[in-house]
């Protein structure tokens, strides 16, 4: 570091991803210009109010800045929500709501004009409302200081609530008074874009925090980080079952072995209490027989088959990022444990 320069900790991306959009001029046909980055962002939030993943002081948000014309401000808006809906469902999130976070009339925080405000405002109803998003409630003074936005409340396995996804309207940081982005238009004249802000998942170290807790750790077989346990029944069986995990492995699977001297019920129910999605059992005459036994955490034992016909059912499963099973509320996490409880 020289002498001279100042190094500073940014508590949002946004005026960067605006000082880039002003580094050259743009036309109307450059128009959306879409700026996408995994921001690592800092604010100071009092210590009393940091908590786990959830509440951090330094986090990474999946952030983007679209500059676009206002006549197309709906169909981004629409195409934003379409993305943090397919997240969503991609992670069996189907308990949420949409919350329309609009100005306090009586608050002096907000940048901009009231009638830029009311724009900005009627347009993310009007989409929310197209689209049949659940909630949809106007909630005055959700707003950010710059539009009103459309955020996505999810509930999580002890029904808390969490806002994640967030879709912002800005009408107010590319203005004259504040960052003067203009394009030139079809007419040849100056004009002011529209910014949107989006972030699917919001802070991913939160959506993290969030994902553990709504699956209760048991992460289906495509998030889990070991997703296949090989479980020789007997010492006997280990070289086939180190075969039989290699072959899982080159399949793209994350695999572990359990070669405990233990008995077979002991190892299925360490496997259990760590919540691998699926164990692969192998005993002597499954060598003979090029087999396998397939186990699931949920469902129990799945018989026999060939070995190359449980590799290409994981790898299917995995590659269609499948949730079979719908998370299931945790016990509540004050109550004693009961005698005998391993958790
Ligand atoms: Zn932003």
């Amino acid at each position: 570091m020289s002498d001279d320069e100042q190094y500073l900790l940014k508590p949002m991306n946004c005026p960067h991803h605006t000082m880039i959009y002003k580094a050259r001029p743009h036309s109307y046909k450059d128009l959306p210009l879409r700026l996408a980055e995994f921001g690592t962002v800092y604010r100071y939030e009092q210590s009393g109010e940091l908590g786990g993943m959830t509440r951090v002081r330094g986090f990474t948000q999946d952030d983007a800045h679209i500059f676009c014309t206002p006549e197309q401000v709906e169909q981004e808006v629409e195409g934003c929500i379409d993305f943090t809906l397919k997240v969503l469902s991609s992670l069996a999130f189907d308990d949420f709501r949409v919350r329309l976070g609009f100005r306090d009339p009586t608050s002096d925080k907000y940048v901009g004009p009231p009638e830029r405000w009311a724009e900005a405002e009627a347009a993310i109803e009007r989409v929310a409302r197209r689209m049949n998003l659940p909630g949809c409630e106007p909630e005055p003074g959700e707003a950010a200081f710059y539009g009103p936005k459309i955020d996505f409340v999810i509930h999580d396995s002890l029904g808390r609530e969490w806002q994640l996804g967030t879709v912002q309207l800005d009408y107010n940081l590319p203005s004259a008074e504040r960052f003067d982005c203009e394009y030139i238009g079809a007419d040849n004249a100056k004009h002011r874009p529209v910014m949107i802000h989006r972030a699917p998942l919001g802070s991913l170290e939160r959506f993290v925090g969030v994902l553990i807790e709504h699956f209760a750790g048991a992460f289906p077989l495509w998030l889990a980080p070991e997703q296949v346990r090989v479980i020789p029944v007997s010492e006997k069986s280990e070289a086939y079952a180190k075969q039989v995990q290699g072959r899982l492995a080159a399949a793209g699977l994350r695999t572990g072995i359990d070669l405990a001297a233990e008995k077979l019920g002991a190892k299925i129910r360490t496997a259990q209490l760590e919540l691998i999605p699926m164990m692969v059992v192998c005993g002597p005459r499954d060598e003979a027989a090029g087999t396998v036994s397939l186990r699931d955490r949920v469902d129990g034992d799945l018989g026999a088959m060939s070995l190359e016909a449980a590799v290409e059912r994981l790898r299917d499963e995995n590659a269609r990022r499948a949730v079979r099973h719908k998370p299931k509320p945790l016990a509540v996490a004050t109550a004693p444990a009961a005698a005998g409880d391993d958790y």
